[in-house]
């Protein structure tokens, strides 16, 4: 330890402060004591500060704290906070270990002399040099020291027992996985990364604990921000006092020659109009998102990562197929039409490609999701505007005969009844002549409207063209159909039509054919439903015929 109050302090070259006087109080302090330039150039010293760094009394004044290894940043800098222990060098070019402890001087408004800096210098060396056993050197010394090395560091850094568990990490740890230290503290690597890409890491460990020395080995890690990113582990075994193994240091060290290629595609990944999703194989759990996935989710990022793929499906049978469809060979879907939903539960439709992949050890699923609602509901209405007719909005002859046919097949297949009715309006050349086109139009949209207001829901109506219509009665016999025409028939002809001079009526002759034996077809039976039709004009008109063979 210094001697205390046996030499006298000396005043700074060429600076008079007049302040030697309340300077002097730091005389008989046992610890060292100086006032230093925002440069670092020391001003006063006590008589234990020379002692400390083994200077002759009045040899400190002039001298900057860099030759004492004493110079710590200055104001705000490391010194400041703590007092942690530093190694610094004596005038005769031994070290000591002492803490350092820094205030802001405030010296009046004397130029250069306001920007002073207090530093209380304690000799720690001597406690060191007291402590015998490892251990205790370690509490008292070596830990601020590693404290300070951790936490100054820049690179991430981690500490391990022998049985795994993290004992320190550090700020910039934290700042890259996200992870806040207390909740690291005492968990296993499993806590970071999936069981496969865990257990390599313990198998590392294991191998260093073992057989000492260091590993250097890329593996990817999941970053605050979600992304998946390949990083480089360096890890090297400490022992205890004893000599055994005690456990492991680690530093994580981005992989800078991988970086510009990963900025580019990670900006590629944002612009992409596509929602784009990894998620680990193994739990299914989300680990990257880009923000066209989650507007499409309609949640925050950190709220998707780390949440199961699984959850956005609309429909469980859609993704058991994606599922199927992975599993079995071809290891992908691609452009597959999956309905997901959002955060509010409102369904969407997309285009979904899905590839499985490993990426640096870990099996994911890259997902691809494009958002289709507005191109499949253009196409729906484009696939319904093809298959209808667009004077009277009913079906056209295309899509009846294809329903129709469907029907007829269901019926032969259950041995059910089926009949269709041909209709066509009475002298409807007569109304296009005297109401002229637009008012036959009009007609034409009445009957069909007609038609459908008296049919029963599962019957299907259809223009066959011109003023002939045409529907299918599943279920119906020919002569239960004829009760329906029937009434079809009675409907239209009280039905007026607004013209631009008054009101008219027309009527309207039907024809009914019933489904003839296993092997009838659609085309057959309305020919027969033709030959009804012929048969009920030429009867006069305004009537319905049921086919009879012979007609
Ligand atoms: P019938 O009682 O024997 O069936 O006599 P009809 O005059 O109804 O028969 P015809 O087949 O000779 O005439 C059908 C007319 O329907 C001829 C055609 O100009 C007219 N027509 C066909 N399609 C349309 C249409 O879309 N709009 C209008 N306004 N008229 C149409
Ligand atoms: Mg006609
Ligand atoms: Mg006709």
């Amino acid at each position: 330890m210094p001697v205390p109050g046996c030499m006298v302090m000396m005043s700074g070259r060429g600076v008079d402060d007049g302040r030697e006087t309340a300077f002097s109080a730091f005389d008989r302090l046992p610890v060292g004591v100086c006032l230093v330039t925002a440069s670092g150039i020391i001003h006063h010293a006590n008589p234990a500060l020379h002692d400390l760094l083994g200077c002759e009394a009045g040899g400190l004044p002039g001298r900057s704290l860099c030759e004492f290894a004493l110079d710590h940043g200055g104001p705000g800098g490391a010194a400041q906070e703590t007092g942690q222990a530093f190694r610094i060098l004596r005038n005769d070019g031994s070290a000591r270990w002492v803490t350092v402890a820094e205030r802001p001087w405030d010296s009046g408004a004397d130029g250069d002399a306001g920007m002073q800096r207090l530093l209380t210098v304690t000799d720690v060396d001597s406690l060191y040099r007291q402590t015998g056993g490892a251990i205790d050197t370690a509490a008292c010394t070596e830990k601020p020291v590693v404290d300070a090395l951790l936490e100054a560091s820049p690179v991430p850094l981690f500490v391990k027992d022998a049985a795994g568990q993290y004992i320190a990490v550090n700020h910039a740890f934290s700042r890259l996985t996200g992870i806040a230290r207390d909740e690291m503290l005492r968990q296993t690597a499993f806590a970071l990364t999936g069981p496969d890409m865990a257990s390599q890491h313990v198998g590392h460990d294991r191998d260093l604990l073992e057989h000492d020395g260091s590993v250097r080995y890329e593996a990817p890690i999941c970053t605050a921000e979600g992304a998946m990113r390949m990083v480089n582990l360096t890890k090297t075994a400490f022992h205890d006092g004893s000599g055994k193994p005690a456990g492991i240091v680690g530093a994580i060290h981005e992989l800078t020659e991988a970086r510009p290629n990963e900025e580019r595609l990670e900006a590629i990944l944002e612009q992409s109009p596509i929602g784009v999703s990894v998620s680990r194989r193994d739990d299914g759990r989300i680990i990257f998102v880009n923000t066209r996935f989650a507007e499409l989710i309609g949640l925050p990022r950190e709220k998707l990562i780390g949440s199961r793929a699984r959850d956005y499906y609309l429909d469980s049978h859609q993704r058991l197929r994606v599922l199927e469809r992975l599993r079995g060979g071809g290891g992908g879907v691609t452009n597959m039409e999956v309905q997901f939903k959002r955060a509010d539960g409102s369904p969407f439709w997309t285009l979904f490609t899905v590839n499985q992949a490993v990426i640096q050890g870990m099996a994911v699923n890259l997902a691809w999701i494009y958002d289709y609602t507005e191109r499949r509901s253009m196409e729906e209405a484009l696939r319904d505007m093809a298959s209808r007719d667009p004077l009277t909005g009913i079906y056209n002859r295309r899509s009846f005969m294809d329903m129709a046919r469907a029907q007829l097949a269901r019926a032969h297949r259950f041995h059910e009844p089926l009949s269709v009715f041909v209709l066509d309006v009475d002298h409807f050349k007569r109304i296009n002549d005297t109401f002229g086109h637009a008012t036959g139009d009009d007609a034409l949209r009445m009957v069909a409207a007609g038609c459908q207001a008296i049919l029963r829901e599962y019957d299907i109506l259809g223009r066959l063209g011109g003023e002939e219509f045409v529907v299918v009665l599943p279920g119906a016999t020919a002569d239960e159909s004829r009760v329906v025409a029937e009434r079809v028939r009675r409907h239209l002809a009280r039905m007026p039509i607004e013209a631009t001079d008054g009101t008219f009526r027309l009527t309207a002759s039907i024809g009914i054919a019933g489904l003839e034996g296993a092997t009838d077809t659609l085309e057959r039976a309305i020919h027969r439903a033709d030959l009804a039709l012929y048969r009920a004009k030429h009867l006069g008109r305004n009537r319905v015929a049921v086919f009879e063979p012979g007609m």
